[in-house]
């Protein structure tokens, strides 16, 4: 019944290869999977006996897409926060209703967000889970990632809880030493934000990170709630570690940026959250300068789908709109663009890969896991011509054009259809955790949450409530 069985070595025949290794295309190239790994790329490859074939003719393959912020277990509500802002965000997850969320609801949103990247030919999702209140709630969140067969990375990190208290309680390295084996599929991080408070209330859960040498990962550059100051603190206690990532990036002062520069970090963009919620300029256009490295992400489903088509898209948009908005203000006309298509291409592939320290992923080269798609829609007007691969990928091709999906060798969508998926389960999970909200908020406050107004009451930036730090660029004082 299935002809892509595990072992059978498969090859994709005569489709436009993106290598990813620079701006070069090759057309009517073959690439030859055995295993988990990629043998061979090239022209009129001759298969092993018996190897299965797919047809990619008239398609684009490339490297499987890697996502290195988004909160899956969110993933349930999907849409629901679409008009919201990010104070609007903060004070239903972080004040008001985030708790309400049990173990199997991390697991319906995981599951669901874990499907939903597969499907749209993202391989790798860092999973920024900051909703793991207890031990059950990450074992719930690493069940469901290990439930579906795609690559993903465990950010660890609970916003109910200071980081020092989570960071150091033996239940944490528990779950370290029970749950993370080292095996490829299921990678590691640390998730916390830093405020700037100057008694640097996180230091001990960077201690804790060194301690296993772990990879932090932090909201840094977030209008209202993470600023300059929480950097100048990282980096003068020592903290700004080469894999640091830094999510949004954007509110902050050039001395900031070189500093992440400096130390070795990357930055992890999502532009489409940027945009609507309010951490700031999409900062592509300013960290270029700086030499920063540069990924994709799309933060959480409760505003925007999780596919990096629209991540590259609006990115190239949001540069580019910044550059002629600048030279509109002195008069002046943007005549080249400096923001290349293949350069958002590349940081939805190889700039994921290098941000979380694989590279062996995000390029199609032999000796590479076998992360693979396949863009190709036959009865799709917009798949042709395809002159420009790269423009293509980055401007013109969306989910439903994803006609295959491989990771680490393993089919996991092909002919548009998702292979071996369980969806009718993630559905039911799904409206299990709707039901459950629900009840619990009651039908107004649920309705309200969806079209919010905001009490004048409540916190309405930093959300966090494990330190009185407030300064001018956090809240009015
Ligand atoms: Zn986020």
């Amino acid at each position: 019944m299935n002809d892509f069985q595990a072992g059978r070595p498969l090859v994709l025949r005569g489709g436009t290869v993106l290598p990813m290794d620079g701006r070069r295309v090759l057309p009517d190239t073959d690439v030859l999977v055995t295993g988990d790994t990629i043998a061979a790329v090239g022209p009129g490859l001759e298969a092993p006996e018996g190897a299965a074939e797919i047809d990619a003719s008239g398609g684009i393959v490339m490297p499987g897409m890697i996502d290195t912020h988004r909160h899956m277990w969110q993933t349930a509500l999907r849409g629901y926060g679409a008009d919201w802002t990010l104070t609007q965000y903060f004070v239903w997850f972080y004040l008001e209703y985030g708790k309400l969320f049990r173990p199997e609801d991390v697991h319906a949103g995981n599951t669901l967000a874990a499907i939903e990247a597969i499907d749209a030919g993202v391989t790798t999702v860092v999973d920024w889970s900051h909703g793991l209140r207890t031990p059950d709630h990450a074992d719930a969140a690493a069940d469901a990632l290990r439930s579906v067969p795609g690559r993903y990375v465990l950010a660890y990190g609970n916003i109910q809880q200071p980081p020092a208290e989570w960071a150091t309680a033996p239940e944490f390295r528990d779950f370290v030493r029970r749950r993370i084996t080292g095996d490829g599929m299921l990678g590691f991080q640390m998730a916390f934000d830093v405020l700037g408070d100057p008694s640097f209330p996180e230091q001990p859960a960077f201690e804790v990170a060194r301690d296993l040498g772990v990879t932090v990962t932090t909201h840094a550059g977030v209008w209202g709630a993470t600023g300059d100051d929480g950097i100048r603190l990282m980096y003068e206690h020592g903290f700004m570690a080469p894999g640091t990532i830094y999510v949004h990036a954007a509110s902050l002062s050039a001395d900031s940026y070189h500093r992440i520069a400096a130390t070795g970090g990357s930055v992890s963009v999502s532009t489409e959250s940027e945009q609507s919620a309010g951490q700031g300029y999409p900062p592509t256009w300013a960290i270029r300068s700086h030499g920063i490295p540069v990924s994709l992400s799309m933060d959480t489903s409760v505003w925007w789908s999780g596919d990096l088509f629209s991540a590259m898209r609006a990115t190239l948009g949001a540069d580019r709109s910044r550059e002629h908005l600048e030279a509109h203000a002195k008069s002046e006309t943007v005549t080249h663009c400096a923001l290349r298509a293949d350069q958002v291409v590349d940081w939805a592939t190889r700039g994921g890969a290098a941000a979380i320290g694989r590279d062996d992923l995000g390029t199609v080269a032999p000796g590479q896991k076998a992360d693979l798609v396949l863009i190709k829609n036959d009865g799709s007007p917009v798949s042709f011509p395809l002159l420009n691969p790269f423009g293509h990928v980055a401007f013109q091709a969306q989910r439903g054009d994803v006609h295959t999906v491989l990771v680490n060798g393993r089919v996991v969508k092909h002919e548009h259809r998702l292979v071996g998926i369980d969806l009718a389960a993630a559905r039911a999970g799904a409206e299990r955790t709707i039901d459950h909200l629900k009840g619990e908020m009651g039908e107004e406050a649920w309705e309200k949450g969806m079209n919010p107004d905001i009490p004048t009451t409540k916190v309405l930036d930093n959300p966090y409530t494990y330190t009185d730090y407030r300064s001018d660029s956090t809240h009015r004082l």
